[in-house]
């Protein structure tokens, strides 16, 4: 290696460092003036509302005008998450991550760094089958598995007990026994009130006017996103700014009551990994 490609290599890392140094920085200094800011924290309840998203229900989250809640699922995915959490962290501001199991289990540490931000980590089955076409023995092992697998990667620990009890079918694919099967152990079913299509292949200056032209009208909800998706990524910062200019304000979302594992455990974990 001649000198220049050492140095030209250890620049690299510098900048690889500072950057993830530099989110996780941003989270840390939160709130800060002149950010868009999370505006406050809705609590949700399986026991009163077990399910949300008009995509597939008739009710959605208790929002009120200009109010989102912002969600991103099928990650978590290097390099894009952390894009998407960059992003986050610049303008103050958490979200939902519906993560997907096998990856949760290959990427554990960004998994671990998606909490740690103050992110709330909801589950998306363990590898993202319909969960309509398969038959229902393999649904439930799909559904637990995927769960364990988040938990793993979340706090050592396989359990079928999710911390956070969220979870969004793989492409809104549901049946009335998946439904009540969730319902019964207490789970949040979570649709989606609008979403950017980002599964189709176009620019983020696209994705950002087809998302907020379609916010325009629905001037609330919440909004699908898939932080694996390099577009979503290019675009969310001038989407965030968006929703900072025209004073649309964000809602967190996060259990009603803590799940099995405390939250110092979660921190504890990621501060000795780092
Ligand atoms: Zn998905």
């Amino acid at each position: 290696m001649t000198k220049m490609q050492r140095q030209i290599q250890s620049f690299k890392s510098m900048n690889v460092a500072a950057m993830a140094w530099s989110a996780a920085a941003h989270a840390a200094d939160c709130p800060r003036k002149g950010t868009l800011g999370t505006s406050r924290i809705l609590r949700v309840d399986a026991a009163t509302t077990p399910r949300v998203g008009l995509k597939s229900f008739p009710q959605t989250l208790p929002l009120g005008d200009h109010e989102v809640v912002l969600t991103f699922d099928d990650g978590p995915w290097p390099p894009t998450t952390p894009r998407v959490l960059a992003a986050l962290a610049s303008e103050c501001v958490h979200a939902t991550f519906f993560l997907i199991g096998k990856p949760a289990s290959e990427h554990p540490d960004l998994v671990r760094r998606i909490a740690a931000e103050g992110h709330t980590v909801g589950h998306h089955s363990w590898l993202h089958r319909s969960l309509m076409q398969i038959p229902p023995n393999e649904t439930t092992e799909e559904i637990d598995r995927g769960i364990a697998a988040d938990e793993m990667a979340l706090h050592g620990v396989a359990t079928t007990t999710p911390s956070t009890p969220f979870f969004r079918f793989p492409g809104f694919e549901m049946t009335p026994a998946t439904l009540d099967l969730l319902q019964s152990r207490g789970i949040v079913v979570f649709g989606a009130d609008l979403w950017a299509d980002d599964w189709n292949p176009m620019t983020p200056e696209q994705e950002l006017k087809l998302i907020t032209d379609r916010l325009k009208i629905a001037r609330k909800g919440i909004i699908l996103f898939h932080d694996p998706k390099a577009q979503t990524a290019a675009m969310l910062p001038a989407f965030l700014r968006y929703l900072r200019d025209d004073d649309y304000r964000v809602v967190h979302v996060v259990p009603a009551s803590p799940g099995p594992q405390s939250r110092n455990q979660l921190e504890k974990s990621y501060n000795s990994d780092n």
